[in-house]
């Protein structure tokens, strides 16, 4: 008699989340006294601003602990739809607040896909929208530019056009901007074309803005198109955790949705968590209520300078430009081949990321992770003294290769 696997098929082939993992690594050396260069984590560093933390501290010393609106707090719905400035198309009850931008994306595949159905991700998905689409029984399918593309870390409607042929079943686009891991930004007629398409098919266009403050050189986030065509397949998520210093452990996110999305996103969670923790959705709210403070956005654009600055001279690296969010991206193919001190053959991103870590301490992201092998991941919201040490002991690890 064959034995059944004491878990769930589909979770039982989970490994933990790369990039928590990294965390966990990185503080393990640390421990030990060893130096870490920490390029790892996709996590904003500093303190947390005092009026988001006060607004939290507020709520639990007013007793604000009881159950609450599985939907969320209805005045921080209707803040988000201030902060995302879609107050003329939306109402409070087409806001879902989440766990987390994070829920709400397992939220929206579970809401609206039956199992066996198959989902679209853009060329680099982000680490967990795989195994998320897995836990909800659908298949991932993601979509990868045409060969000799000019951006091949970007895709454009015709390569939606051409996988939605060959799945023309499929339920939704889940497409990122700005782009982690790229950090490549899709310009308005870029996702104005990607959306044109999604409306032709009727297949939902999911944009997870997590990012959106964070776009550098004076330009702005482009903001999808919002209408009478657009709004029945359009689903928009965003949520606290990167705009701000120090909010990811907050875990509030939010899905502005079809009001019928919307709906069911709130049933389901009304059965799961009964909505996000009450006090720190205070806390989200006093941070979106706030005017931005767009310092930041400037501190990590000067960061990616200073990254690419120390990164432009170093041999076999080819560094694509950061036009937002705070991941630079490594070409590091040329480093392919070649094996290390001890012996050690360099075959793939992971390969390369281990033996960074293991010789310098230098902590990456390998782009296998992300469906990118080839590259590694560089997240710079890290220490000024991190870029630089770590890239000179990326320069110095490098050239030991043979
Ligand atoms: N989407 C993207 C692209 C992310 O990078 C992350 C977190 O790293 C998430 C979603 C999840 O965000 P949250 O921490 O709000 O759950």
């Amino acid at each position: 008699m064959t034995r059944r696997s004491r878990l769930a098929a589909a979770v039982d082939t989970f490994r933990p989340s790369l990039t928590l993992e990294l965390k966990r690594l990185a503080a393990e050396r640390a421990a030990r006294g060893l130096p870490v260069w920490d390029f790892g984590l996709g996590e904003t560093k500093g303190d947390l601003a005092p009026f988001i933390r006060d607004a939290g501290s507020r709520a639990f010393l007013n007793g604000a602990t009881q159950y609450g609106d599985p939907a969320g707090l209805a005045d921080l719905r209707k803040a988000v739809l201030r902060w995302l400035d879609l107050g003329r198309d939306y109402t409070a009850d087409d806001v879902v607040i989440t766990t987390g931008a994070k829920q709400g994306l397992f939220s929206i595949f579970l809401a609206l896909c039956d199992a066996g159905d198959t989902v679209l991700f853009d060329s680099a998905p982000w680490v967990s929208y795989e195994p998320m689409a897995i836990a909800a029984h659908v298949t991932p399918v993601v979509v990868q530019p045409a060969a000799g593309a000019a951006n091949h870390l970007k895709i454009d409607a015709d390569d939606l056009r051409r996988e939605l042929r060959a799945y023309p079943a499929a339920r939704l686009f889940l497409i990122n901007s700005p782009v982690n891991p790229t950090g490549q930004v899709y310009s308005a007629g870029e996702l104005e074309a990607l959306l044109q398409v999604c409306v032709e098919h009727r297949v939902y266009f999911v944009l997870d803005r997590l990012y959106w403050r964070l776009v550098f050189d004076g330009d702005v986030f482009p903001e999808p198109r919002v209408d009478a065509e657009t709004k029945p397949w359009l689903i928009q998520v965003d949520g606290l955790s990167k705009n701000f210093r120090r909010t990811g452990g907050i875990r509030i996110g939010w899905t502005v949705a079809p009001g019928d999305v919307a709906r069911a996103m709130v049933n389901l969670q009304s059965h799961y968590n009964s909505g996000p923790a009450i006090p720190t959705q205070h806390a989200a709210l006093a941070g979106i209520s706030a005017t931005y403070d767009v310092e930041l956005r400037d501190d990590l654009e000067r960061k990616r300078n200073l990254l690419h600055e120390a990164t432009c001279r170093i041999p076999r690296l080819t560094v694509w430009p950061t036009p937002g969010a705070f991941y630079s991206f490594w070409d590091v193919r040329s480093c392919f081949g070649t094996t290390t001190p001890d012996g050690g053959a360099i075959r793939s991103s992971v390969d390369l990321a281990t033996y960074l870590l293991e010789s310098s301490g230098v902590v990456t992201a390998p782009g296998s992770a992300f469906r990118q092998e080839g590259y590694l991941r560089i997240s710079f919201a890290t220490p000024d003294d991190h870029i630089l040490n770590g890239c000179r002991a990326v320069g110095e690890a490098l050239a030991t290769l043979r």
